[in-house]
Parts: structure tokens; sequence; C-alpha cells
């Protein structure tokens, strides 16, 4: 190919000026024996899940998946307790956020986000050409929603349960923040089932709500990739068009109808498992002198200081957990994913033998 498509600073001529700004997100992590960073489903895909996904016929694949997953967003709205019409899926809830940045934002509008918060958001506002603010969340954990508003943002992401902190969300700071929020409010469910909470039933007040959720995490199924969102009508019809068709493939799609049909017992057993095993967990760290957040999700982040060499050390035994270095209010932490018994034991026997080697240095 003759055409030179980079100048001297090797940007591609043909790039889209936006994409300066545009890293490709790799977090670098190496595959290790015991991975407690993804908070995913620690204890496997649910049984029929499993069942339908081995046997699906060859002719799902062969052929093309249904338009916009039609069977899966009537049995997600039997699931949320709304009409099918209030439902759009998409391949993770990360394409939900993506195709609905896109939906709503003009290039150039602003997101506005809560810090710390879910580390793809201010991603997919530049990937989408749209600025993002970060504002530095209160002390109690709860978004700081006067600065929030302050910045008019086209689009407002909220979390609850949020990541990386497992702090459940104030009702009355959503409501707020429907009441007075210029554009569209994102809400970010992707942990609620541990929570036990959500403010679904807020769609039915504001046609600015967008309440996102996932099948990645209580329901086992994240290398499937299936995200969806709640809200008005009007609201998912434009986040439909964003996402596009054919978005949710047929092995998901089919696996995803059998979990929400056949294996809700098995995922909230699981849920319930979650918590009980989450405040063991805590009660473990605080018993060593730590002192973990109170958390609604499936981990727990506690302060841990220089999280990055300790994340490095527990890698070094095979165990993986997050660092967050510097968090406001909170300064270096470690999340730690539930998950079954003997693997948080693991953890802990690691977290002892790098602590007592520290202490001992
Ligand atoms: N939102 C939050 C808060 C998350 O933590 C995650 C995954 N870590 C996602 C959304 C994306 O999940 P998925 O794309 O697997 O649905």
């Amino acid at each position: 190919m003759s055409e030179r498509m980079t100048d001297n600073s090797q940007r591609l001529v043909v790039a889209r000026a936006a994409y300066d700004a545009v890293p490709l997100y790799d977090p670098k992590r190496a595959p290790v024996d015991l991975d407690l960073t993804d908070n995913t489903n620690l204890w496997g895909m649910p049984p029929e899940a499993e069942r339908t996904w081995r046997e699906l016929p060859v002719s799902r694949i062969t052929r093309y998946p249904t338009l916009y997953a039609a069977e899966l967003k009537q049995a997600l709205a039997e699931y949320v307790g709304v009409t099918a019409d209030m439902i759009v899926t998409g391949c993770g809830s990360d394409d939900i956020l993506d195709s609905a940045m896109r939906a709503f934002g003009e290039p150039g509008d602003l997101v506005a986000g809560p810090e710390p918060s879910f580390a793809m958001i201010p991603i997919f506002a530049r990937m989408n050409a749209l600025a993002y603010a970060g504002c530095v969340e209160r002390p109690s954990h709860q978004p700081d929603i006067d600065a929030l508003l302050a910045t008019k943002p086209k689009l407002l992401y909220l979390c609850s349960p949020n990541n990386p902190t497992g702090a459940l969300l104030a009702r009355d700071t959503i409501e707020r923040a429907l009441r007075d929020a210029p554009g569209v409010v994102f809400l970010d469910e992707a942990y609620a089932e541990f929570a036990g909470v959500s403010s679904v039933d807020l769609v039915a007040h504001s046609d600015r709500l967008l309440v996102i959720r996932t099948m990645s995490k209580a329901f086992g199924l994240a290398g499937l990739r299936i995200g969806y969102a709640i809200g008005q009508p009007s609201l998912i019809m434009e986040v439909e068009k964003s996402r596009g068709p054919y978005k949710l493939n047929a092995m998901a799609e089919q696996t995803a109808l059998a979990a929400l049909q056949h294996d809700m017992p098995w995922v909230n057993a699981h849920i319930a498992l979650a918590v009980t095993l989450r405040e063991r967990l805590a009660g473990e760290l605080r018993t060593r002198g730590f002192a973990p957040l109170e958390s609604h999700a499936n981990f727990v982040c506690v302060p841990v200081p220089d999280c990055v060499n300790v994340g490095l050390a527990l890698r070094e035994l095979g165990v993986a957990v997050r660092p967050f270095p510097g968090l406001p209010h909170i300064g270096d932490a470690l999340r730690i994913s539930v998950g079954p018994w003997p693997l948080l034991e693991r953890f802990l026997a690691a977290f002892d033998a790098v602590m007592a080697t520290r202490r001992s240095a």
C-alpha cells in the first residue's frame, strides 16, 4: 500500500481527532490461579442455563439471532416487573452504557459521574466524543449531587451499589438527580441483586431515567455478555436505535432465557450465599485490624496501605485482587470479589503471608 496512513508522530492521518485521547483499554492483568478481581459469579453458571448452552442446536448458530432479542426482553420484563417495551438488551451492560451515551450525547456534551466509580465511564464517554467530569464523592461515600448537578451534565451517571466502594446510594439522591438533572440519568445497578434494593420503580415517574443491569454478576453469565436497561418506552427506543440489530448473540439469548425461566432458585441461593460470605470476609478482615467499607455488592473494599505492592505480592502467591490506589476519603484499598469460602480462605492465607512479610521487612 503506497498511501501514507500515519504522520511523523505515528498518528493515523485518517483517525478521528477525538480519538487522540482514547487509549486502548488494557488493564494488563495477567491470568492468575485465583482471580478475585472482576466480581463475576465464582460459583459457576446456573444449571439449566448450562444445559441449554451445551445443547444449543447448530441451526441457532448458522442463522442470525433475533434482531432485538424480543423473547429475552419479555423474560427480563417479567423478572424486573415492567413491560417488554421498557427493556433494551445489549452485549454486556458495557454495550448499553456505550449505546446510550451515543444515543443521548452530541459530540462535546458532558457526562458527569462520581469519583470513584465504574472505571469504564470516562472511557466510554471519550469513545463517544463526549467530555467527562468526575466529582469526588462525599466522605459518606454518597455522590456529591450538588457538585454533579452544578456541571449541568447532558448525561449524569450514578451507580448503586457503587463500584468499587459497595455503597448503596440514598434514594433521595436519586430522586433529586431525576428532579434537577438537565438531561438523562443513568443509574447503574450492576450489583443490585446483592443489595436486595433497586430504584427501578422510579422509571414509572421519569422519562429521563435509564436503569442499567447485567447478567454478568448474579447470573454467572459474564462470558456471554448480556446486559439490559429499563426505562420508559420512548427512552428505550432511542437506545435500541443506537444499539442496532443482532447485538445479542443467539447463544447468549437462549442461555439467558433458560436462566430466567428455570434457574431463579439457584441464582437467589447464590446471591444469599455471596451476601453471607461477604460479611464473613469483612469480619475476618476486621479481626486482622482492617476496616472494610460497608458493602452491598458481591465484593469487599478494604483500605490497605501500599495496595499496589500488596496486590503484586498477592499475585506472586497466585491470588489476584484489584488495587485502587489513592481513593478519595479512603486512600489505598483492595477490592476483593466474594466467592466460595475455600477461595476466600486461600485469599486470607495469602494476605496474611504478605502482611507478615511486610511487617518483618
Ligand atoms: N457497571 C458496573 C458498575 C460494573 O462493575 C461492570 C463490570 N465490572 C459493568 C457495569 C459492566 O458489566 P457487563 O458489561 O459485564 O454487563
